[in-house]
């Protein structure tokens, strides 16, 4: 069952509005364009991993992307699988090439072609998710010693393991994709046998939903890019010019001669991805380059967006931005 189904992240989301809406001669577009590259991987991943995991029983539940509180900030689990005996907790890794887990440096290290580029363990980090969940369900749960079990998931089936370590753990929790859901079944079995109690797990679906806390990235500060040296208007989805004009109720590439749909709903999307967190009818006209207020309103409505205070001061905001 899915609890919180695959989305994009709006990390990626945000960097692909950024891609668009960057003229390709500005200076940070190679450094946007290589950033743009691992939120990208990691995506590709997680969808591999939730095909997996959409083959388990309906005895699981699976959250994709949950991002819970913890003191004065969060923690951001790629995967959490939830049953009425325990739960899983998977970081998901999308690397090519050959990754060695050393152990001793508690580093994980990459060859790619002969170059070696080292990483953070992801072992240590499942397993700081693993005891900030555990936190997590004392406070908020109250239940104290609740089975959790970690995995770093291998999404990328021809990726070499190699490891210095000494123990047999570390094969228990590092795993290919494809055998993932083989360990969550064998040790919702042990868990299931020890029979430590049922959890609640309508109760828990709940709770993690409720404080699941989406990341809202802030690009253009975080590249020193100023808004006004973006492209405003409706890119087209043909040539990639931002030059789309409204005519007889279509919108036209004047570069590419081109029509196209959803250009419009898309540039709100981008404005509130990167811009700014909510839009009036006045922003939504200059930005996209119409005059009529009526069209603005239908372009908003279409959009995924939703419309506070009255009808002359309104300001539109995506849905999530609500928390
Ligand atoms: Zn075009």
């Amino acid at each position: 069952m899915i609890g919180k189904p695959l989305t994009v992240s709006s990390r990626l989301n945000a960097y692909e509005a950024l891609l668009r809406r960057l003229p390709s001669h500005h200076p940070t577009y190679t450094t946007i364009e290589k950033a743009y590259t691992l939120p990208l991987a990691g995506y590709r991943g997680e969808k591999e991993v939730y095909y997996r995991l959409k083959n388990l029983s309906d005895n699981f539940i699976i959250f994709h992307d949950l991002r819970l509180p913890h003191q004065d900030s969060f923690f951001q689990i790629d995967f959490l699988v939830l049953s009425k005996s325990c739960i899983f907790v998977i970081e998901v890794k999308n690397m090519r090439g050959t990754l060695f887990f050393d152990t001793h440096f508690k580093q994980l290290i990459r060859t790619v072609e002969e170059k070696e580029e080292g990483f953070r363990n992801p072992l240590a980090q499942v397993q700081e998710h693993k005891w900030k969940l555990s936190e997590w369900f004392s406070k908020v749960l109250n239940i104290s010693s609740v089975p959790i079990e970690s995995f770093v998931a291998i999404a990328n089936s021809s990726s070499v393991l190699k490891t210095n370590a000494a123990d047999l753990e570390i094969y228990q929790r590092v795993v290919h994709a494809e055998y993932l859901i083989d360990h969550l079944n064998d040790w919702n079995t042990y868990y299931l046998e020890k029979n430590f109690g049922f959890l609640d797990v309508d109760q828990i679906t709940k709770e993690l939903l409720d404080a699941d806390t989406p990341f809202q990235p802030d690009l253009l500060k975080r590249y020193g890019i100023k808004a006004g040296e973006l492209r405003n208007g409706v890119v087209c989805p043909h040539c990639n010019a931002a030059s789309m004009k409204r005519t007889h109720g279509k919108w036209l590439c004047w570069q590419c001669n081109k029509y196209s749909k959803g250009g419009a709903e898309q540039a709100i999307g981008d404005y509130l991805q990167l811009i700014a967190s909510s839009i009036s009818n006045q922003e939504c006209r200059s930005y996209l380059g119409i005059e009529s207020p009526q069209l603005a309103k239908r372009i908003l409505h279409s959009a995924d967006v939703v419309g506070d205070g009255a009808t002359k001061n309104r300001r539109y905001r995506v849905f999530d931005r609500i928390n």
